[in-house]
């Protein structure tokens, strides 16, 4: 609970999974009086490894956490890619499907890890308010009134959307989803399961026959006393699902994986009992403003970039920090700030919402090299793909506010 006094200007943030906590973090620190909204009851379990990348890193030294990242990265050694019957057809302890180049500085941590050092890095000014969402928001010149599902009305200056892919926020005050999303044609589902594959720091992909993408990956997590499944499919048309109704994903996800190569069936039965399960398509954000009047977006709430650039972690923990920044340096002039923050950003967000799009067709290049046993072309396109990445991801210097 927060006890102490209002301080500076009052900011609701909703959703406290990565940019959520990380922009309360900073606009604690400058001096803002900060309230967090997250619709689980609380920090959201489950998610696969994602990575904390380039002017993350910076960041996460900033905020004083990058020892603990580290320190509780997953430590991947490397990867197999096998055949229906389980037989190696590739192997590498260069990359891994996941993470990507071993050898770069590149931090992979669990979702639900890099969420909880988050929040636990957090002032004990900022009140976080679970398993509630906003339910309505009217904005004048002056303020932001807010009704919650349960909790009492309030009033803010500001309102921050955090709330990811399908941003609640961001339908209440810019309109339909439909405007903004633009899908990959990719789906897919993650959960934990035992490490019954026994694997030791080591990722395990299977692609099943039948062309496009489907199949799935396993790899140890926690130092191997849990594993975390991915189950994806290249969907037929745009997938209309409810994207909280779990069992009715489930129910996709058994019947497109159907088969008896590998795992799957075996995997497809811990998916049903699995303590947690994220499911979505590859899907990417594009507004022409994350700001309307005293309300901006954050994360993938403005600017998803989707799993497949591997840069959504990223630019929600940069994101966050630039927002504060420019809200801090604009002395709480919002517009101001909301502008800056746009410019400071928008061509980062771009480039790397763009190498989604190349590393998906690097991708499936890649797979079917693997796939067919051809190391030496699946390495050489890994290689050219590590390459234009690293360049995307570093392209950007994180300045100071
Ligand atoms: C449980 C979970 C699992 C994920 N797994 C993967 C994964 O496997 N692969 C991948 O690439 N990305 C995954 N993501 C997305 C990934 O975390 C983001 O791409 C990235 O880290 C940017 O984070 P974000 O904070 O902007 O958005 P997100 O991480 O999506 O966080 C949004 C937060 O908002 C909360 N929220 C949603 N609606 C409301 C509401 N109405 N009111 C209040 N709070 C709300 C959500 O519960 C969540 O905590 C996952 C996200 C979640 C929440």
């Amino acid at each position: 609970m927060n006890t102490s006094e209002p301080s500076g200007p009052r900011v609701l943030i909703s959703g406290a999974s990565i940019a959520g906590p990380s922009l309360a973090y900073w606009l604690d620190r400058h001096g803002f009086e900060v309230t967090v909204v997250e619709r689980a009851p609380k920090v959201r379990p489950g998610g696969q490894a994602i990575d904390v990348r380039g002017p993350a890193l910076e960041v996460a030294e900033r905020m004083g956490i990058l020892g603990e990242l580290r320190a509780r990265s997953v430590g991947m050694r490397g990867m197999s890619v096998v055949d229906g019957d389980g037989a190696e057809l590739y192997r590498s302890t260069e990359r891994t499907v996941s993470g990507g180049d071993l050898g770069s500085p590149d931090i992979e941590i669990l979702r639900d890890d890099l969420a909880e050092i988050i929040v636990a890095a957090g002032g004990e000014a900022i009140e976080y308010l679970f398993d509630d969402s906003i339910a309505s928001l009217e904005q004048d010149e002056d303020e932001v009134r807010v009704t919650f599902e349960r909790g009492p009305r309030r009033s803010y200056d500001l309102v921050v959307g955090a709330d990811g892919l399908h941003s609640h926020t961001r339908r209440l005050v810019f309109g339909p989803t439909e405007q903004f999303i633009r899908h990959l044609g990719t789906c897919m589902a993650v959960c934990t399961v035992p490490n019954f594959l026994g694997l030791d720091h080591w990722q395990v992909m299977h692609q099943m026959p039948g062309g496009g993408m489907r199949g799935a990956m396993v790899m140890s997590v926690r130092d191997g006393t849990q594993a975390r499944a991915y189950l994806m499919f290249d969907p037929a048309e745009p997938i209309t699902c409810d994207h909280r109704d779990i069992h009715g994903q489930k129910n996709l996800v058994a019947r497109e994986l159907a088969g008896d190569s590998w795992q799957m069936p075996r995997l497809l039965e811990l998916m049903r009992s699995a303590p947690d399960f994220h499911f979505d398509s590859a899907s990417q954000i594009h507004m022409d403003s994350w700001s309307k009047g005293r309300v901006v977006l954050l994360g993938d709430a403005g600017y998803c970039g989707s799993p497949l650039s591997g840069q959504g972690t990223t630019m929600a923990m940069v994101g966050a920090y630039v927002l504060a920044g420019e809200l801090k340096a604009a002395d709480g002039d919002h517009t101001t700030a909301f502008t800056a923050y746009d410019k400071e950003l928008r061509d980062y967000v771009r480039a790397n919402q763009e190498v989604a799009i190349t590393n998906m067709s690097l991708r499936r290049a890649q797979l079917e090299q693997e796939a067919g046993g051809s190391s030496a072309a699946a390495d050489a396109l890994a290689e050219a793909d590590a390459a234009t990445f690293a360049e995307v991801v570093t392209s950007y210097t994180v300045k100071d506010y």
